[in-house]
């Protein structure tokens, strides 16, 4: 099988695999018992940590495990604005993010708040501008995604973060596509909160964290035992703690060796298609792209027509986002973009990874353009 939909879920590393598996099997311990095994569990867990904290150039104590990205921004955003809703009701977001904060953002404006949903551009940018001209005396909140999971694009994060600071205005940022992908410091970016997700990055599902900035007063969403210094309780995912940790340090040891390589297989699949197929049209920026991202609209197809065909192949690819695929609504992230709707449901997006090779890129060069071409025939009755 030629796997092309990393930015929905990778396989876990090997590495990664060994690293967890003593947690798992004999250092089964509950990191919150006094005897032996206990310890051991919790030193697991503060080496995780550390090891996370380092990686973001944060503090181990502003890292916070969660069960994933959707966990993460979930307490993100609802965290801040049930700790802030005296001090305001406004939050800034983008009309390009992520399911989790979007329906978020939905549900906490049923609870009295209210949202700016900022347009991008024809590339899916955020203009900084634009989010400094949408501050009101009541914005409590900023959340602006680092890179688009269906796109690729990847904002201004650092120009955004700056404009929240001289407001004293908390800024989130979802990184669950970045992280991994572009190297991510806290300070560096001006961020006060930032999601991440393990199975993004070749661990497993249902482990990531959240980075919070000391000082950054956060309500918890899951009370009882107090656990993660009393901001998200429940018995600590040792062993998924573990496993993020180790894919961090793999996906730095391994940076310069695979980012480059993975990016010349994504110019040479854009290239590629751009040459072979008429009227393929790219979707977002053309450099301000994660590395890994090849995004195509075509029209006269339809996107769920082209995964099947490419399935009979072998080809795992997707149309967008994993959560909207199956509905037949084209994606908000293009409609947002402008992208027109007819050409926007014949979307494809190729994700490349660590295990992608050459000849991989060549077999879909080769097999995409003719079922394009097949499918349009259909569709257009020829
Ligand atoms: C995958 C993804 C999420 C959700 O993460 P889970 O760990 O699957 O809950 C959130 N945001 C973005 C940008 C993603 O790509």
């Amino acid at each position: 099988m030629i796997y092309l939909d990393h930015a929905a879920t990778t396989p876990v590393d090997e590495a990664v695999i060994e690293a967890m598996l003593p947690y798992l099997r004999e250092r089964f311990g509950n990191p919150n018992s006094i005897y032996r095994l206990g310890r051991q569990a919790r030193q697991a867990l503060d080496e995780a940590r550390e090891r996370v904290a380092a990686f973001f150039g944060a503090e181990p104590r502003e890292i916070l495990f969660t069960s994933g990205g959707t966990e993460s921004d979930n307490l993100a955003l609802r965290g801040v604005a049930y700790a802030l809703r005296e001090r305001g009701r406004h939050i800034i977001t983008s009309q390009i993010e992520h399911h989790a904060v979007l329906h978020t953002c939905e549900a906490l404006e049923k609870e009295g708040f209210e949202v700016t949903y900022l347009p991008v551009d024809a590339y899916g940018l955020v203009d900084p501008e634009a989010v400094r001209e949408a501050i009101r005396k009541d914005t409590i909140l900023i959340s602006i995604m680092h890179a688009n999971n269906e796109v690729g694009t990847i904002q201004p994060i650092a120009a955004i973060g700056r404009i929240a600071k001289e407001h004293g205005i908390p800024f989130h940022t979802d990184a669950v596509q970045a992280v991994g992908q572009i190297p991510i410091q806290v300070n560096e970016l001006h961020v006060d909160l930032l999601s991440v997700s393990a199975h993004k990055l070749y661990a497993p599902k249902g482990i990531g964290c959240l980075y919070v900035r000391r000082g950054v007063r956060l309500i918890p969403q899951i009370t009882g035992g107090g656990q993660e210094r009393n901001r998200r309780s429940g018995t600590e995912n040792v062993a998924g703690a573990v496993a993020l940790a180790k894919a961090l340090e793999l996906a730095q040891a391994r940076w310069e060796r695979d980012i480059p390589r993975i990016q010349r297989l994504r110019d040479r699949l854009i290239q590629g298609i751009q040459e072979r197929i008429p009227q393929a049209r790219l979707c977002g920026h053309p450099t301000q792209r994660l590395p890994n991202n090849a995004h195509f609209c075509f029209p006269d197809v339809e996107g769920e027509q082209l995964l099947l065909q490419l399935d009979l192949h072998d080809i795992a690819a997707s149309s967008g986002s994993a959560c909207t695929s199956g509905s037949l609504e084209p994606s908000h992230v293009l409609m947002a973009m402008g992208v027109p709707r007819d050409m926007a449901r014949g979307a494809l997006r190729l994700t490349l990874g660590r295990g992608n090779t050459e000849e991989e890129v060549e077999t879909v060069l080769e097999v995409l353009p003719r079922i394009v071409e097949k499918l349009r025939a259909w569709n257009l009755g020829g």
